[in-house]
């Protein structure tokens, strides 16, 4: 039997990409001055991490910041990562409109660096997605709440679900997009969102890890690249969602904890693999 690797990805963001700013519709300049440099430095912080750990993973990157920032997908790349497509603004990619507008917008890059991997933002997607990723030569996305194993494929494009606590069949778990009540009841907790890293802590993940690779069950995780490296603004008018009040924004309560030791406790004790090594094995 092939030995099991566990996935772990980044979501290359900046707070910059966030909703309050989108509508806001700044000028680039004006956005490089409010993130500040938080991406080129989140990104330098994380690549020595990862090589600390010897460890080569996937980065969702948002391919605007590949705009503001020439260069970062090359860095992620020429380090033995690989660079998978997070949508261009991170706006959520609920219809096709919206999807192919994003895709035109990341075009050019999508192809000098022949991107093959897809998340969605906020893990929302629609079904007819699928056939515009694979007219942009995507090979696969993780866009959905389940089972790693149990990949499917949907108009030729492997779907690889980001890990939840019960088994559960992959066509319900394509409706699992919202954490409300009745589906945390059917489908368990979706874990493998680090909405859930300070929540539940590195040991509950570790034992997880452990016992999923006991039994020949990979498990696939995310974490943003700013619950790593906290972000932070100079503006006064301004602030990353995570450091508004508790009652601005309480949903952003877990995310307010830095989880940069619960990221080098886990990669010193388990060995990952980039998602596309992963999607290659499961065609
Ligand atoms: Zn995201």
């Amino acid at each position: 039997m092939d030995q099991v690797h566990h996935i772990l990805t980044i979501d290359f963001e900046s707070w910059i990409l966030s909703e309050k700013i989108r509508k806001e519709k700044l000028t680039n300049s004006e956005l490089l001055y409010l993130d500040d440099k938080f991406t080129p430095e989140s990104l330098s912080v994380i690549i020595e991490i990862l090589k600390k750990h010897n460890q080569k993973i996937t980065f969702f990157v948002c391919f605007k910041l590949e705009e503001l920032y020439p260069g970062i997908i090359e860095k992620i790349t020429k380090n033995g990562h690989e660079v998978g497509w997070h949508g261009y603004s991170h706006i959520p990619l609920t219809n096709t409109n919206i999807l192919k507008s994003e895709l035109n917008m990341s075009q050019k890059y999508l192809k000098k660096y022949n991107i093959k991997g897809f998340q969605a933002p906020g893990i929302i997607f629609f079904k007819r997605g699928y056939k515009v990723l694979k007219k942009y030569d995507f090979s696969y996305s993780s866009s959905t709440y389940g089972q790693p194993q149990k990949t499917t494929k949907i108009d030729g494009i492997i779907e690889i679900p980001v890990s939840t606590t019960k088994e559960v069949d992959n066509k319900d778990a394509f409706q699992n997009t919202r954490m409300d009540l009745s589906s945390l009841l059917r489908f368990g907790l979706p874990f493998g969102s680090s909405f859930f890293w300070s929540l539940l802590g590195e040991k509950n993940y570790h034992q997880k890890l452990v016992r999923a690779y006991g039994k020949g069950i990979p498990i696939n995780l995310f974490v943003h690249n700013w619950q790593i490296i906290s972000a932070w603004s100079k503006s006064k008018k301004f602030i990353p969602d995570e450091k508004e009040s508790f009652f601005k924004n309480p949903l952003y309560f877990p995310y307010k904890k830095n989880v940069a030791g619960m990221f080098e406790y886990l990669l010193s004790r388990h060995k990952f693999t980039r998602m596309i090594d992963f999607a290659t094995k499961h065609k």
